[in-house]
């Protein structure tokens, strides 16, 4: 049985829309070993080592949301699991899974170190994670990420799954990239005991590239997808944006995130920090507070913790993002890599 969690040593973050926040993500780097061509371009600038929070200041800053109300927690990035010594945050954090303050620590990963590290997340309490594959052909996936390598990735899901942390896949939708392999990756993600979430491209950041060409909305992939498979409407909920649907042939769940075609922002519980420590209320908006400062200003967490609630209380009702041929410019200047996904 579920023991009930202790309360918040702090007032919880609750924002002036009534929405309580309880999820955090927090991107440990925005370096990425993958330059996925919806996500960054070629020649991405990574930020100088001073500006990144330290291993420490990190841990600092998660503990401060958890004492605030945060139960769940994802590490994201970049890729997290490139972050040199990550594992000696993940075990740390690990000690707020062990009081029971926190839920769930998770993380979204493009799978190229699991091989590594999958063992070591487990014994670190990890028991859920995201890993991004948007295609199951190597020579499209090096094309998606510009160099990366299939069957190290494949090798690192078999690797997590083996080590009993539950796998969650999500991809991308990408216009005649790979729209006709949904079937089949329903197939093999299912057949693993896999959910399978589809995202659309969001406007973020500068690629070098036209978005219009990559966006696919998943209104028009589910009724594709409804064509092959019987589709059941369920109020499963992981405490993310996802809308979930079951196949009835497989016994498996298909995720939709939808921030074009759907406003989700009405149940969102979550703020994202970057690795410089700067707040972002909202996925969507350039709003944001610095907690660097305050971080580094003082030992103790007061000015910290002031600059969170007042941060809150600055979240946005939601996000508009638009993708068409009059809107060229991202909804957003910062990439995905920046506040994680
Ligand atoms: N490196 C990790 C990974 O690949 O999962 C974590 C960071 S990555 C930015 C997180 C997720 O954001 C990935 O699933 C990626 O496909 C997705 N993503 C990146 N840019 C996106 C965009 N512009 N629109 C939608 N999803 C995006």
């Amino acid at each position: 049985m579920n023991q009930p969690l202790p309360s918040p040593r702090q007032a919880p973050m609750v924002d002036p829309f009534g929405r309580t926040i309880s999820y955090l993500r927090v991107s440990v780097t925005d370096r990425c070993d993958f330059r996925c061509v919806y996500c960054m371009a070629e020649d991405m600038t990574f930020l100088p080592k001073r500006d990144v929070l330290t291993l420490e200041e990190l841990d600092r800053l998660c503990s401060a949301f958890i004492e605030k109300g945060v139960r769940r927690l994802r590490l994201t990035g970049g890729e997290p699991l490139v972050r040199r010594n990550i594992m000696s945050l993940i075990r740390s954090l690990s000690r707020h899974l062990e009081s029971g303050a926190l839920q769930e620590l998770t993380l979204t990963t493009n799978g190229s170190q699991l091989s590594r590290y999958a063992g070591e997340l487990a014994e670190a309490g990890v028991r859920r994670i995201n890993v991004s594959v948007d295609t199951l052909d190597p020579d499209r996936f090096r094309a998606i990420t510009r160099w990366g390598d299939l069957g190290k990735v494949l090798a690192g899901i078999d690797a997590a799954l083996a080590a009993g942390i539950k796998v969650k896949i999500n991809a991308v939708a990408l216009k005649g990239v790979n729209e006709h392999e949904f079937d089949d990756m329903i197939r093999w993600a299912h057949g693993r005991g896999m959910d399978l979430t589809l995202i659309e491209t969001m406007p973020l950041g500068e690629i070098g590239e036209d978005r219009t060409d990559q966006y696919l909305p998943l209104s028009t992939v589910r009724d594709r997808l409804s064509k092959s498979w019987t589709l059941g409407e369920i109020g499963y909920r992981t405490g993310g944006p996802a809308r979930y649907v079951e196949v009835a042939e497989t016994g498996g769940r298909i995720g939709f995130i939808t921030p074009l075609t759907h406003n989700f922002c009405e149940s969102c519980n979550r703020v994202r920090v970057t690795c410089t420590g700067t707040l972002f209320m909202c996925l969507g908006q350039e709003d944001a507070k610095d907690l660097r400062a305050p971080l580094r200003a003082s030992e103790g967490n007061e000015l910290l913790a002031a600059a969170i609630d007042e941060a809150i209380l600055r979240k946005p009702k939601g996000h508009d993002f638009i993708i068409d041929r009059d809107h060229q410019r991202p909804a957003v200047g910062r990439h995905m890599s920046m506040t994680g996904g």
